[in-house]
C-alpha cells in the first residue's frame, strides 16, 4: 500500500472526509510519522507468527504497521465514532478486528481465546491513551493475562518511573510492582512533533517484558505491596517513620525494630535506597511478626 495512515495529509484527509473532532479526554493524540511506526513494531519483536493486542487504535496509525508485521490484530477502541474511519483506512487487510470496548471494563482474556491460535505467541503493542496510563498497565499485569510483553508508548515520566532502579529519583512504588511482574526498559524517546495534535509533554516506549517467575519469594503478596507503599509515604522521611506511623496498630516500634535488625536492616534508610529483595525480606519478617 503506498499511501499509509500515519503521514499529516492522509490523517488530515480522514480528519475532513469523516469531520472528526479529537476528543482530548480520550487522549486522542494520532501518531504521523510511519518511521516511529516501523520502529516500535520491530523493537517490540512482532513477528508473522505472533498475535498482537492493540490498546486504543484511533485512526488505525499502528494496526497499520502491525498488520502488515504481525500474524493478526486485535484492537481495543473506546471511541464508536472512529467505526466508519477504521472501516476505510484499514480495509485493505483482512487480519485485524477492532472491538468497541473500554479496556478497563472489558474482559479481556475470553476475547483472545476466541480470536487467537491456542499457543500462538501474544504481544501487547499500543500508543496509549495518556489519562489511564498506570491504570491499563496494571490492569493487564495484574490480570495474569498470556502475554509475552508490552511494548507502549507513554508520558516519559511515568516510563521513567515505571523503569526505575533505586536511588534515583523517579524510583517508587510503581517501579517495584511493575518490576515484580517485568523486565522494564524504555526503548526511545518519542518527540511531541510526531502527533496530531501535539500532546504537552514527551513520550517514550517502554518495554515490558513478563518474567516466568517472580524475581524475589515473598509470603504474602498484597501485604508486600501495602508495605512498599507505606515506606514511600514520605519519601523525605526514614523507613522507621513510615513503618511505625502505618503499622501502628498492628505493630509495636519496639517489634519492627526487631525484626528489621534481624535481617540486618538499618530502619533509618529511606524507602528509595532499598532493593526489591531487600523489601521482600522484611516483609516477610513483618508478616511472620503479625501472625
Ligand atoms: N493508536 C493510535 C495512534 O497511534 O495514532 C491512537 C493513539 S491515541 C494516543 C489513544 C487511543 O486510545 C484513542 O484512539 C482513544 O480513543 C483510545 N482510548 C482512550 N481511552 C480508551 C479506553 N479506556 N479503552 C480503549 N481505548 C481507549
Amino acid at each position: 500500500k503506498e499511501k499509509r495512515i500515519a503521514t499529516p495529509s492522509m490523517t488530515k484527509h480522514y480528519l475532513n472526509q469523516f469531520g472528526f473532532h479529537f476528543k482530548k479526554s480520550l487522549g486522542q493524540n494520532f501518531l504521523v510519522d510511519v518511521n516511529v511506526l516501523e520502529n516500535i513494531s520491530k523493537k517490540s519483536g512482532v513477528t508473522k507468527e505472533t498475535g498482537v493486542v492493540e490498546i486504543g487504535p484511533g485512526m488505525g496509525a499502528l494496526t497499520e504497521q502491525l498488520a502488515i508485521d504481525a500474524d493478526r490484530v486485535l484492537a481495543f477502541e473506546i471511541d464508536q465514532r472512529l467505526d466508519p474511519i477504521l472501516q476505510e483506512t484499514l480495509a485493505d487487510y483482512d487480519n485485524v478486528k477492532v472491538v468497541f470496548e473500554d479496556i478497563l471494563s472489558a474482559d479481556i482474556a475470553p476475547t483472545l481465546t476466541d480470536y487467537f491460535n491456542e499457543g500462538q505467541p501474544l504481544k501487547l503493542v499500543a500508543n496509549l491513551p495518556y489519562y489511564v496510563t498506570t491504570p491499563i498497565i496494571m490492569k493487564v499485569l495484574m490480570n495474569g493475562l498470556p502475554f509475552e510483553s508490552l511494548t507502549v508508548m507513554i508520558q516519559k515520566e511515568v516510563a521513567d518511573r515505571m523503569s526505575a532502579k533505586p536511588n534515583t529519583k523517579s524510583y517508587g512504588s510503581l517501579s517495584l510492582a511493575v518490576q515484580y511482574y517485568t523486565e522494564a526498559s524504555v526503548l526511545f524517546i518519542v518527540p511531541k512533533t510526531v502527533f496530531m495534535p501535539q500532546p504537552n509533554v514527551d513520550s517514550a516506549i517502554l518495554h515490558l517484558a513478563f518474567r516466568e517467575t517472580p524475581p524475589v519469594d515473598v509470603i504474602d503478596e498484597d501485604y508486600f505491596f501495602e508495605l512498599i507503599k507505606a515506606s514511600f509515604q514520605q519519601r523525605r522521611k526514614t523507613l522507621r517513620n513510615n513503618l511505625s506511623r502505618h503499622f501502628k496498630d498492628m505493630l509495636s516500634k519496639e517489634m519492627i525494630e526487631s525484626r528489621a535488625s534481624s535481617i540486618d536492616l538499618d530502619l533509618t534508610r529511606r524507602a528509595e535506597s532499598l532493593t526489591m529483595e531487600e523489601f521482600a525480606r522484611l516483609a516477610n519478617v513483618l508478616y511472620e511478626a503479625q501472625q
